[in-house]
């Protein structure tokens, strides 16, 4: 395969990215080089990767590249949940096995996370806070009972959180109802994906902004990768690129580019934390899908999460008018929940690129021979990413283990998309129902 490809296109107005300290100069692709093996992208997927297989293989030369800096793609810039309970897609699987594995491969995730950031001290304001699931109205309370009824069925720890007690945490009586899972962990992701990989074992080397620009298959020689001031060569590739994937020509036409967004303010005054009146480090997603996900982080910093857009050319696809648009609707959810916070202004506002799949399948394994693959997590990439990239390198090395047999059982191929303009004309109205439908959540 030899083709051009569209690079991520992120942009620059991440406030978890500018809160973090002033990052070292970073180590760039140049010249020729040769590797045992490369994997590209360096989110949670791809840090997972570059790790585990430079745990296994300590002899070996290990190259992970990135287009951009680390943390400044999707895995820097997401709401900072790491959550063991997949999305109510997930649970409504038929098979209680398939669930049963799901969460444990999570756990897991949270669980490798948990020891490296206390193995290497990763400053990233982890913690065990569980997470808030929360209904506004009527249309968010009859999610709720749902999601009540798939965690009982699934024997899980939960808690109804009624408005009063609510508001003692979240500040406001927004809120009607909501269930309190304790399995979730919350972070700063920029400042956890940034530790991550300045702690990776010395055989793995870093490159950042060093795009991938052409993939070119020599022979049984393996693969050539082309840079814009140097290549690699190389016989194993493992892609943490998400929905970039398809950029190399795999998985076309499954996967489907979505962009979401977060507006936060700065950290709030000792006054303004007072009319506030609720706690710090807390996190609350939407029952219903559609709605607005909220944090309050233990910096003080109110967040806020919605709206999505189909976004066929990345981040090529925004503009800012669109962005203050978003920031527009963000304001009023602020404002709908915090009214007494209206002049505290939001100081970031950002978008980040995921993939999702019509049939709400992750896909995890080889593509070709010599190349891997874990892409599509539906959006809650943080355990997700973790877990699959750690498996993809074990088997990218021949490994086998109970855990490599559990995930894929639970992955699979994502069903193929229509042709455009169909696709585009479709998620786009799909979106937009959804919103409509639940606007009483947002
Ligand atoms: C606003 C927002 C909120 C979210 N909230 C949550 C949350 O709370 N919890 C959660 O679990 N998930 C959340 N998500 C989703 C989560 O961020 C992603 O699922 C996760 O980051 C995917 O990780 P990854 O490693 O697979 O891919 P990515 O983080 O997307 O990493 C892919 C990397 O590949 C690189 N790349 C792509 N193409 C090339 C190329 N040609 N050459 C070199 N490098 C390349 C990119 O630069 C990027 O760094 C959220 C996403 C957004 C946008």
């Amino acid at each position: 395969m030899s083709k051009q490809i569209n690079l991520p296109h992120d942009d620059s107005s991440c406030g978890w990215y500018a809160a973090l300290s002033q990052q070292p100069a970073c180590k760039r692709l140049h010249g020729e080089q040769r590797a045992d093996y490369v994997v590209i992208g360096a989110g949670f997927a791809g840090l997972a990767a570059a790790r585990r297989l430079g745990e296994l293989m300590p002899d070996k030369r290990i190259i992970l590249v990135d287009a951009q800096r680390v943390a400044q793609g999707a895995s820097g810039r997401n709401s900072g949940f790491v959550i063991d309970l997949p999305h109510k897609f997930a649970l409504e699987h038929p098979d209680p096995a398939h669930k049963q594995r799901l969460l444990s491969l999570n756990r897991a995730a949270i669980a490798q996370l948990q020891g490296l950031i206390e193995r290497h001290g990763i400053d990233c304001q982890w913690s065990h806070a569980g997470k808030y699931q929360g209904a506004v109205g009527q249309r968010g309370l009859a999610y709720l009972a749902h999601f009540e009824q798939l965690l009982k069925n699934l024997g899980e720890t939960f808690r109804l959180v009624e408005r009063d007690e609510l508001a003692q945490v979240l500040g406001n009586t927004y809120y009607s109802r909501a269930i309190f899972t304790p399995g979730c962990y919350l972070m700063q992701p920029a400042a956890l994906v940034t530790g991550l990989a300045h702690s990776l074992p010395e055989n793995v080397e870093l490159l950042e902004e060093s795009p991938i620009t052409r993939l070119q298959r020599k022979g049984q020689g393996g693969w050539l990768l082309q840079g814009s001031q140097g290549t690699i060569r190389t016989a194993q590739l493992l892609l943490g690129t998400s929905i970039f994937t398809q950029e190399f020509g795999y998985l076309r036409n499954r996967l489907l580019p979505v962009m979401t967004f977060a507006s936060w303010t700065r950290p709030l005054n000792d006054t303004e934390l007072a009319a506030y009146g609720g706690q710090l480090d807390w996190g609350l997603t939407p029952a219903d899908h559609a709605g607005t996900t909220v944090r309050m982080t233990q910096d003080r910093r109110l967040i806020i999460r919605n709206t999505y857009k189909h976004v066929p050319k990345y981040g090529k696809s925004t503009s800012d008018a669109m962005r203050e648009s978003v920031r527009d609707d963000h304001r009023r959810a602020f404002l709908a929940r915090f009214p007494q916070l209206a002049d505290v202004p939001f100081s970031h506002t950002w978008g980040g690129v995921y993939a999702i799949s019509r049939n709400f399948t992750n896909f995890f394994g080889e593509l070709e021979p010599g190349v891997f693959a874990s892409a599509c997590d539906n959006g809650v990439g943080a355990a997700w990413g973790t877990i699959s990239g750690t498996l993809l390198a074990e088997m990218a090395v021949g490994g086998d283990s109970a855990q490599l047999r559990d995930i894929q059982t639970v992955t699979g191929m994502p069903s193929l998309n229509p042709p455009e303009p169909f696709l585009g004309l479709g998620v786009r109205s799909r979106i937009r129902l959804a919103a409509w439908n639940s606007r009483s959540e947002l």
